[in-house]
């Protein structure tokens, strides 16, 4: 990976794009409001954004949809419109130092991550499902025989897509590169926290050849902007990436306008159960480690019960704080730097009650637990272990969003079982064992959209992504995930 050595120069040279991106045109809000971009990096103010809300919201609808009608986009062949988005990744892949800074500066995660991670991953996307387009076929149904029953998909029209600032462009991406490929018109409302490469990707989607109207982005509060998508009626569907609170804001939306389609990838409490017979404890320590301190654990797959065997339990939480030491918050612009900080000032405040509670409830606090980096500027937090967790306290049952481990321990796999599924969330669970016969049973009974047998971080882009319960429904990332923004024709033709 060939990445820029002096971030911080780099960034003097950045050039904010802070307006909305409607119809290929950067525009202020309507209203001419603004908000400030906050980096938690430093607490600095880095630019004003376009505070956009439901007129703005209107006019991106209204370009999307003559940009849909038009046919500009939905009816190109899809060898070119597989063309526009293959040079559209490439755009993307030319300025991914530029997006990984701006990634970093806006919601604080290491430019390790963005550069090495999130944007790679963002242009991956596209280039999937560009590559995908041209060999998807359609159907003929095994009907009568005295005709010919043809089952098409057609794009749906006009999507809207409400966004997180964890992953901020990759969530982004794994709506929008679908959504484009299957031919749709797309509406971006990235988080407030975090809106800086969705509005500078825009452009390069212009500059790829993508028709006015057919990628639009519009910065906002998710009161206004947000809720304005949910329930505007021409939009014909809204996949959404947050949490579990807000994604039930959007069926409420829905059902009260159009019923538009709905999408939801919600929050989760993933339980990494570690089996006694566990072939490597110490890889086992290291991803566990990994997989509640990567991205400061602001993931929603993170992996933040550990549910570990009584017998193995001392010697394996000494094994995890150990990795977890070496991910200490340092600065988010330093290459080596492997947890940065938190989204702002808010989400670290709520994770430092996370931890109060935890205390007051009667866990043990076997590490961390404090604000770090104070002189900085900028919101950060330690590897923090909590031991001697039940499963019915707080920091067990509700999603921290924070570099928060909880430990609870388990006598044999039918209790690890029980307290894995005892959770209103299902997106993953993670079981390690050198036993195939559990690896099998236990995937089977987890209630989760995805269960990984030895690691914490199994998957791509290949397999389905998404939650059960009340993580959600509908699928991002592989040919399923199309499914979500096409609907069945049936056309019967009969044949005398
Ligand atoms: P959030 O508060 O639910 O916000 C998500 C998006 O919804 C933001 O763009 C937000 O806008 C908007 N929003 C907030 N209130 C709204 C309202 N009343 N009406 C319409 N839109 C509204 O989630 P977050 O704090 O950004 O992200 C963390 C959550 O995302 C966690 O729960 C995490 O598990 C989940 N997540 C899930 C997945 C997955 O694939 N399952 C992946 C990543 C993250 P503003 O922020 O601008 O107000
Ligand atoms: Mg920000």
């Amino acid at each position: 990976m060939a990445v820029a050595e002096n971030w911080k120069e780099k960034s003097s040279e950045l050039d904010y794009r802070h307006q909305a991106f409607i119809n290929n045109d950067y525009v202020d809000a309507a209203s001419g409001a603004t908000f400030d971009c906050v980096s938690p990096v430093d607490g600095q103010v880095l630019t004003q954004v376009a505070s956009c809300d439901a007129e703005d919201i209107d006019r991106a609808v209204r370009a999307a949809r003559a940009a849909f009608e038009s046919g500009a986009w939905a009816d190109l062949a899809v060898a070119k419109r597989k063309r526009v988005l293959l040079k559209f990744a490439d755009l993307i892949s030319d300025h991914a130092d530029e997006l990984a800074l701006l990634e970093t500066l806006d919601m604080g995660k290491p430019i390790s991550s963005s550069r090495g991670g999130d944007i790679p991953g963002v242009a991956g996307s596209v280039r999937w499902f560009a590559e995908a387009i041209d060999k998807i076929y359609d159907e003929i149904g095994p009907s009568d025989g005295k005709g010919l029953g043809l089952i098409t998909r057609e794009p749906l029209g006009v999507v809207g897509a409400v966004v997180p600032w964890n992953f901020p462009l990759l969530m982004a991406a794994w709506k929008f590169a679908p959504a484009l490929a299957a031919g749709n018109s797309i509406i971006i409302k990235p988080a407030e926290q975090s809106p800086l490469t969705a509005l500078r990707v825009a452009e390069l989607a212009a500059e790829a050849g993508l028709p006015a109207g057919v990628f639009n982005v519009v910065p906002g509060f998710g009161e206004t902007a947000g809720q304005a998508l949910g329930r505007h009626m021409d939009v014909n569907a809204l996949a959404f990436t947050g949490s579990t609170e807000v994604g039930k804001l959007f069926l409420k939306y829905s059902g009260e306008s159009n019923m538009k389609m709905v999408s939801l990838e919600c929050g989760g409490k993933s339980p990494n159960i570690i089996m006694e017979d566990t072939e490597d404890l110490d890889v086992a320590a290291r991803e566990a480690a990994m997989g509640i301190f990567y991205n400061s654990g602001q993931v929603c797959v993170a992996a933040s019960r550990l549910l570990v065997h009584e017998n193995i339990r001392e010697s394996f939480l000494e094994k995890v704080a150990e990795f977890g030491a070496t991910m200490e918050p340092g600065d988010p612009l330093d290459n080596a730097t492997q947890q940065g900080s938190m989204v702002d000032e808010n989400q670290m405040n709520r994770v430092l009650q996370y931890i109060d509670k935890g205390k007051s409830e009667g866990a043990k606090l076997a590490m961390g637990g404090s604000q770090v980096r104070q002189n900085s500027g900028g919101y950060y937090i330690e590897p923090t272990i909590f031991d001697q967790v039940s499963n019915d306290m707080t920091i067990a049952q509700e999603e921290i969003f924070g570099p928060v481990l909880s430990t609870i321990t388990f006598k044999d796999p039918e209790e690890a079982l029980k307290i894995a599924n005892d959770t209103i969330y299902g997106l993953r669970a993670n079981v390690w064992t050198s036993n195939v016969n559990t690896a099998h049973k236990m995937a089977k009974a987890l209630k989760a959209g995805t269960v990984n047998i030895n690691t914490t971080d199994g998957g791509d882009i290949t397999m389905p992504f998404g939650g059960f319960k009340q993580s959600g429904f509908g699928r991002d990332n592989s040919l399923h995930a199309i499914d979500k923004y096409c609907q069945l024709k049936s056309t019967y033709i009969r044949i005398t």
